[in-house]
C-alpha cells in the first residue's frame, strides 16, 4: 500500500488556477502491484542506465518508443528524439523496456529508429552512466493481466466509474522485474520463465500469500492453472533468481498456523528468497458480492508484533537476516514501537509499506539537525491520511512554532474509514474534510502521493487546482523526503 505521507517527487504551488505538474503514485494499491526501490540486477551483460519510466514499453510495430531524451546526454549526442521507435539495439530486434536494456548496456550502439515513417540508424556512444533515455510506458492492453480472483483483490473492491487504468489486474513478471510489482507466477509459461533466467531478471516480488497449495488456491480465487508456489519459487532460486515474497494477511484465513507454515517453509529457499513481507488485508466499503473478510484487529496486531520479533530473532541467528517484515500499518494498529532503522536491513521492501514510517521520521530527525532554521515561517495546514497523521503531528510539534501548521488527518469516506494511508485519499475527500475545518491558514500542503503520475491527478481525477480553487487557498505538492516538507514549512 502506499507510502505513510510522501511518495515520491512533488510540484510545484498551485495556487488558483494554474495546473499542476508532477509525478506520483499509479497503483491504487498492493493488490498484485509496489513499485520496487531499488535498481535491477539484470546480467550479464551489466545493466544500462536507461531510466525506464512506467511498464515495458512496446507498441504494435513492435521495439520501443521514446519519451524524453536527456538534453546533453550521449542518446542525445546521438541524434536520438521523443517520440521515435526504436526497433533494433545492435541488431537485435526489441520486444520491450526490458529487452532495450538488456541490449543497451554495450559501449556502442547501433540503433534502428523509426522516425515519422521513415527509417534510420544511429550510433550512440556510451561513456559510463545514464544513457538518458525514457521510455514511453504501455497501454494497458500490452500488459499481462492476471487470472486470479484473489479473496482480497483491491481492484475488485474498487467502485464503479474509476478510470480504465485502475481496473489493470497486472501480473507481468516484466513489471515485477523493473518496478517491483508483485506478481503471482500462476500463469508463467515456459518461455517466460526462460526469459527470466536468460536475462536474469532479479530480483521479482512474488505474491506467496500461503504456502499450503490448497489454501493459496483458496486465496487466489480458485484459479484454472495450479496455484502451487514452493516448486516454482525453487526453480527460480536454482536459477539464481532473487524473489522478495509477500503475505497479504487475512485474518481467520492464512494467519496463525498458516502463516508459520508459509514462514517456515520459505525460509529454507533463503538467501534466493531474500525477504518476506507480511501486510495485512486492506478492505474498502465497496466490498459487493465478495467472500466474507475482516480487517485485522488491533490486539491481533500486537500479538503478530510478538510473534514476527521472536521470528526475527530466530532467523538472525540461523539465516543472519531477519528474513520476515511486518508492515508498518502493524505497529500502527497495535500502537507498538517502530523497530529502529538497522531492523530493516537497508528497507528493501520499503514500498510495500515496510519501513516507511521509520524512514521518514528517522529522516525528519536527521534534517532537522542539518538545518540552521526550523521555525515554521506561516499557519499552514497539512494534509495526510488518519493512519500516520498522529505521528506527523508529534513530528511538527517538534518544530519552532509548529503549532502554526494544523495537521489534517483526512478520513478515506471514498474507500472506507479502514483505508487509512495518504496514498489512497481523494481529492473529494480532502475538498470536503478540509472545507469543513475552516481556517486553513496560507497554504495547504497535499503530499505528492496522493496524486497520479504524469497528469497530477487524485484518483477520482479532481486536481489540485481544483482544490485551490474551491478552498480559495494556495495548494502545494510537496515531495517525498522529509527534507522537502520541513522546506515546505520553514522557508
Ligand atoms: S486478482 Fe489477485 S493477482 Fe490479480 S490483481 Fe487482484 S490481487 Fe493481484
Amino acid at each position: 500500500m502506499s507510502g505513510c505521507f510522501f511518495d515520491r517527487d512533488g510540484g510545484p504551488e498551485t495556487g488558483p488556477p494554474s495546473p499542476p505538474t508532477l509525478r506520483a503514485r499509479g497503483e491504487p494499491a498492493r493488490s498484485a502491484s509496489a513499485a520496487r526501490p531499488g535498481g535491477p540486477e539484470m546480467g550479464p551483460p551489466s545493466p544500462p542506465t536507461l531510466r525506464a519510466r512506467g511498464e515495458p514499453a512496446r507498441s504494435a510495430s513492435g521495439g520501443v518508443v521514446v519519451a524524453a531524451v536527456r538534453p546533453g546526454s550521449d542518446a542525445a549526442t546521438a541524434g536520438l528524439c521523443p517520440n521515435d521507435r526504436v526497433l533494433a539495439v545492435n541488431g537485435t530486434a526489441l520486444r520491450d523496456a526490458i529487452d532495450f536494456q538488456f541490449h543497451a548496456a554495450d559501449e556502442v550502439l547501433r540503433l534502428d529508429v523509426e522516425r515519422e515513417g521513415r527509417r534510420r540508424r544511429l550510433t550512440v556512444v556510451r561513456a559510463p552512466g545514464e544513457l538518458g533515455v525514457e521510455l514511453v510506458p504501455p497501454r494497458p492492453g500490452d500488459i499481462a493481466t492476471c487470472a486470479n480472483k484473489c479473496v482480497f483483490c483491491f481492484i475488485h473492491q474498487l467502485p464503479k466509474g474509476m478510470r480504465r487504468s485502475l481496473y489493470v489486474k497486472d501480473d507481468d513478471y516484466r513489471l515485477s522485474f523493473l518496478h517491483g510489482n508483485y506478481i503471482t507466477l500462476t500463469d508463467l509459461d515456459e518461455a517466460a520463465f526462460e526469459r527470466i533466467v536468460t536475462q536474469r531478471l532479479s530480483p521479482l516480488y512474488v505474491s506467496v500469500h500461503a504456502t499450503d497449495p490448497a489454501l493459496r488456491h483458496r486465496l487466489l480465487g480458485q484459479p484454472r492453472h495450479s496455484a502451487e508456489i514452493l516448486p516454482r519459487l525453487e526453480r527460480l532460486a536454482k536459477a539464481g533468481i532473487r524473489v522478495h515474497a509477500q503475505i497479504v494477511l487475512c485474518p481467520a484465513l492464512n494467519d496463525g498456523p498458516h502463516l508459520a507454515r508459509t514462514v517456515a517453509e520459505l525460509a529454507p529457499l533463503h538467501p534466493h528468497v531474500a525477504t518476506t513481507a507480511i501486510v495485512p488485508v486492506g478492505l474498502t466499503r465497496h466490498r459487493a458480492r465478495l467472500p466474507a473478510l475482516r480487517a485485522l484487529t488491533p490486539d491481533e496486531a500486537a500479538a503478530l508484533v510478538i510473534t514476527v520479533s521472536a521470528w526475527q530473532r530466530a532467523f538472525q541467528a540461523t539465516l543472519g537476516s531477519r528474513f520476515v517484515f511486518l508492515a508498518d500499518e502493524v505497529y500502527l494498529l497495535a500502537d507498538r514501537p517502530l523497530p529502529p532503522s538497522a531492523a530493516y536491513e537497508g528497507f528493501p521492501v520499503i514500498e510495500d509499506g515496510i519501513g516507511l514510517v521509520r524512514r521518514f521520521e528517522d529522516g525528519w530527525r536527521r534534517s532537522l539537525a542539518r538545518r540552521g532554521v526550523r521555525r515554521v515561517r506561516r499557519d499552514v495546514t497539512l494534509v495526510t491520511g488518519e493512519m500516520f497523521a498522529p505521528r506527523l503531528a508529534a513530528l511538527v510539534a517538534t518544530l519552532d512554532d509548529g503549532a502554526r501548521v494544523r495537521v489534517a488527518a483526512v478520513p478515506n469516506d471514498f474507500f472506507g474509514r479502514g483505508i487509512g494511508v495518504a496514498g489512497l485519499l481523494t481529492g473529494g475527500d480532502v475538498q470536503r474534510h478540509l472545507a469543513a475545518r475552516g481556517d486553513l491558514g496560507a497554504a495547504v500542503l497535499v503530499p505528492a502521493v496522493t496524486v497520479r503520475d504524469g497528469d497530477g491527478v487524485f484518483l477520482d481525477d479532481v486536481t489540485p487546482a481544483d482544490l485551490a480553487r474551491d478552498l480559495d487557498v494556495a495548494v502545494k505538492l510537496v515531495a517525498p523526503a522529509p527534507a522537502a516538507l520541513l522546506d515546505a514549512l520553514c522557508r
